[in-house]
């Protein structure tokens, strides 16, 4: 099953918690946690409800009762207050990348890799496509292990539509590189893209609205500036995906490595 965000934030939550009880210098840890971008008290409320979706954002209140039950720590004594537990949502929600990895494509990576006689490699071929097959009767389509993790620097770095860098996960475990797709040079900012390759070809309206819906702010980058006079049109892929909810768009951009 493809766990929806929500699932790996309450966790990462919950880490945060367990990361300062266990800590000999706690100030340090509410110091690191404290870098990572805040937003107004309004921002906070419209990030949890699109975290939690429609159908529990009233269960914000039970979920911080459950979280005090579990993890309450004098010293922490603020994150689990009603405001306090909304801003360590939100904050989960605005700075949390997405971990997905998968044991098992790395082994058909190297199976591609092997040099074989012909008839090994159609039986070896075979093979993996049965065992696809046989997994995804049992565990539907979207096979990798997800989980969400805070990076300081990586969180830094903000969205353009012409990105000079990507994050990806080649060591397929919790350690993110962050590379550059082109010389960058001493000063220039270091961008990424919160958008995938096909919401970047969209039209400057498509993107933008994905953008304001999803992390709350109007994209300004040097494409969007180019495209500034162009009409407020929609592009045909986001027509075409129109049954797609809100939601599920936010759920695709928090998890796709
Ligand atoms: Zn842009």
């Amino acid at each position: 099953m493809h766990y929806p965000p929500e699932t790996s934030s309450i966790m990462l939550m919950a880490r945060m918690v367990a990361t300062i009880k266990q800590a000999k210098d706690k100030e340090w840890w509410i110091k690191a946690f404290s870098q990572f971008c805040n937003k107004t008290a309004n921002e906070e409320e419209e990030i949890v409800h699109k975290l939690l979706g429609d159908k529990f954002k009233g269960q914000l209140e039970l979920l911080r009762l459950l979280f005090t039950e579990a993890l309450y720590d004098e010293y922490l004594s603020r994150w689990f207050t009603p405001e306090g537990f909304r801003s360590l949502f939100a904050l989960v929600g605005t700075n949390g990348q997405g971990i997905g990895t998968s044991s098992l494509s790395q082994w058909v990576h190297a199976c591609d890799a092997l040099d074989l006689p012909m008839l090994q490699r159609e039986e070896l071929d075979a093979f993996i496509d049965q065992l696809y097959k046989d997994i995804e009767k049992e565990s539907g389509e979207f096979l990798n292990c997800e989980g969400s993790g805070l990076y300081v620097l990586q969180s830094c770095c903000n969205h353009s539509c012409i990105p000079n860098a990507e994050t990806s996960f080649p060591e397929n475990n919790f350690l993110l590189h962050l590379t550059a797709l082109e010389d960058i040079e001493a000063g220039e900012e270091i961008c990424i893209s919160y958008l995938d390759c096909c919401q970047r070809e969209r039209s400057r309206h498509s993107r933008n609205k994905i953008l304001r819906e999803n992390y709350l702010f109007t994209c300004s980058c040097p494409k969007c500036l180019a495209q500034a006079d162009d009409a407020d049109v929609t592009s045909d892929e986001e027509e075409e995906g129109e049954g797609e909810t809100d939601d599920a768009e936010l759920e695709d951009e928090m998890t796709d490595v």
